[in-house]
């Protein structure tokens, strides 16, 4: 599959393992739930017999294991490990069929909600290794998410997986899949890495882990520090010799905030639209409150009446100005890991934002998704939770509509961006949790967390992170506020 995407990247897992790059802590959040939701599927067939070697990498073992247990007549055998002409394959779930011993069902486990062509080739490399281990498949299926699913009361797998045949998809791509292991065993039996440029594939469909080692030369303020254009733009300058923004022609093909960007970047100087700000700041009415709500999305629903990768809304912090030259006082609320969050989050908001004046938030959508959510769970609250949506004013806006630009900003107006442009000092580089992402897995692994001591670090860590994220929009308001 990696060979799939890049032959230099086979070619250097093969040959250059130490030249991967480190594991992020969201790529290990991920596969921690792929492990989780595997672990979930095998109880769609109990009894299963696992075949995983004892020894971490003791594939021999596996392969061995799994032909025993099919000889012994075990009825269903997890994690079951074939091997083809050097190809490897481990199944999630391997079932005998009922009526027809000789034939097996196969089944492949995926944490997402939708087959994606890689899941699909996936599942035709792993129906050539077993079928040409002499077992009979009488079909191969996908196990994914339902994300229509809603918790009442204990788990329904049946409901809350969807099981679909891939077997026709898997036959139709079996020449593609021999070809194909054909040309990455050459990939391997060459002496020298392959020579590939850096490419599309490098993000397609995974970012590569040799980024690292291929993209080192690629020089400061290159063409892909633009955020918000194709990587086919990108890709198209760099090749055609525009290395770095400031080489970029001032006829070009790029759109008009990527032309914002580069003209800034060429000048150093940010594009501020006066009275476009001004009239954004005429809609804010103090007293100000500066809101930031963090949310968790378990692929597995929690709490009764949620479903798979709901947004659960678990904390928010809360910047309040009376006026303009008033201290700025700091509300927040961090749920307790276990119970179901959403009504003590709801009551602790509503009472924190129960001043008047208008809420500025930084990118409305999820806010208002989380509100909407929340009326429809607790329509008691419904009125008040109608109030507070009217109040809501989005301080992205002006960024948006570039009426206020910096280069710094890269073409992009996620705050993360707009801060070290616009309020240098303040930084979310020294903080242990520094987005959203790792918030969200964060406090989804506070749920299991037993050790008292990294319970409450990581929960100050949350603290910090999210009150950050508010005094961020506090001084960001203040530069719009300054330039009028
Ligand atoms: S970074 Fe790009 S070119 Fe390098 S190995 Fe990965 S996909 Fe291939």
């Amino acid at each position: 599959m990696r060979g799939l995407q890049c032959a230099k990247s086979l070619y250097l897992y093969k040959n250059s393992i130490q030249l991967r790059d480190a594991v992020s802590s969201e790529q290990k959040a991920i596969f921690n739930r792929g492990n989780n939701v595997g672990l979930l599927a095998q109880k769609l067939f109990p009894g299963g017999v696992d075949a995983s070697p004892q020894k971490r990498y003791d594939y021999t073992a596996a392969v061995e294991k799994t032909k025993q247990l099919i000889e012994s007549g075990t009825e269903v055998i997890y994690e079951a490990t074939f091997q083809h002409e050097q190809v490897l394959a481990i199944l999630d779930i391997l079932v005998k069929k009922k009526d027809s011993p000789d034939q097996w069902l196969a089944y492949e486990v995926k944490s997402s909600t939708k087959i994606s062509h890689t899941y699909l080739l996936d599942a035709s490399l792993q129906y050539w290794v077993i079928t040409n281990s002499g077992i009979l498949i009488e079909d191969i299926s996908l196990i994914l998410i339902n994300n229509q699913y809603i918790k009442n009361g204990d788990l329904k797998l049946t409901e809350l997986f969807n099981i679909t045949s891939v077997k026709k998809e898997a036959l139709a791509n079996q020449a593609l899949v021999n070809e194909k292991i054909h040309l990455s065993k050459q990939v391997l039996t060459q002496q020298k890495v392959p020579e590939i440029s850096i490419g599309e594939q490098c993000f397609m469909p995974y970012t590569c882990d040799f980024k690292g080692t291929c993209w080192k030369n690629v020089p400061k303020n290159s063409v892909f520090e633009i955020t918000g254009i194709q990587k086919v733009e990108q890709f198209n300058l760099y090749n055609a010799g525009y290395k770095t923004i400031d080489q970029i022609p001032e006829i070009n093909d790029l759109d008009k905030n990527a032309n914002i960007h580069i003209q800034t970047f060429k000048t150093g100087k940010a594009k501020v639209d006066v009275p476009a700000i001004k009239s954004f700041l005429e809609k804010t009415v103090y007293p100000l409150s500066f809101m930031d709500f963090e949310t968790f999305m378990p692929a597995i629903p929690i709490y009764n009446n949620t479903k798979p990768y709901q947004h659960i809304p678990f904390q928010y912090s809360i910047h309040y100005k009376k006026n303009k030259e008033a201290a700025l006082q700091h509300f927040s609320f961090l749920a307790e890991q276990g119970p179901d969050p959403r009504k003590l989050f709801l009551e602790n908001l509503l009472l924190h934002t129960k001043n008047e004046g208008s809420i500025l938030v930084y990118d409305s959508l999820m806010e208002r998704n989380v509100l909407n959510g929340l009326k429809n769970d607790f329509p008691e609250f419904s009125s008040q939770i109608d109030m507070l949506l009217k109040r809501l004013v989005d301080l992205m806006l002006p960024f948006q509509d570039r009426s206020y630009y910096h280069p710094a900003m890269k073409n992009s107006y996620s705050i993360k961006n707009l801060l070290p442009a616009l309020v240098p000092d303040l930084s979310y580089s020294n903080l242990k949790i520094s987005s959203g992402s790792i918030a969200m897995t964060s406090f989804e692994h506070l749920i299991t967390e037993t050790d008292m001591f990294k319970i409450i670090e990581i929960r100050d860590e949350l603290l910090e992170y999210c009150k950050m994220d508010t005094l961020a929009m506090v001084k960001v308001f203040e530069i719009l506020e300054k330039q009028v």
